[in-house]
């Protein structure tokens, strides 16, 4: 598996953004500041909804 994008949609805010499934750091929301995602090790760790997956092409 190549790694997928998520849509994920910010619980303080709303804002749905595109995070890397691997994220190697932490990515925060665009709007609030907010952390959608921290790594893990290899697999992030998405701490708000996912709102869709994007498969890498
Ligand atoms: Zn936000």
């Amino acid at each position: 598996m190549a790694g997928n994008f998520y849509s994920v949609r910010c619980g303080d805010c709303e804002n749905e953004q595109v995070v890397f499934g691997k994220a190697s750091t932490e990515v925060a929301c665009a709007v609030c500041g907010t952390t959608l995602a921290r790594p893990t090790g290899g697999k992030a760790e998405i701490e708000h909804e996912i709102v869709e997956t994007v498969e890498s092409r």
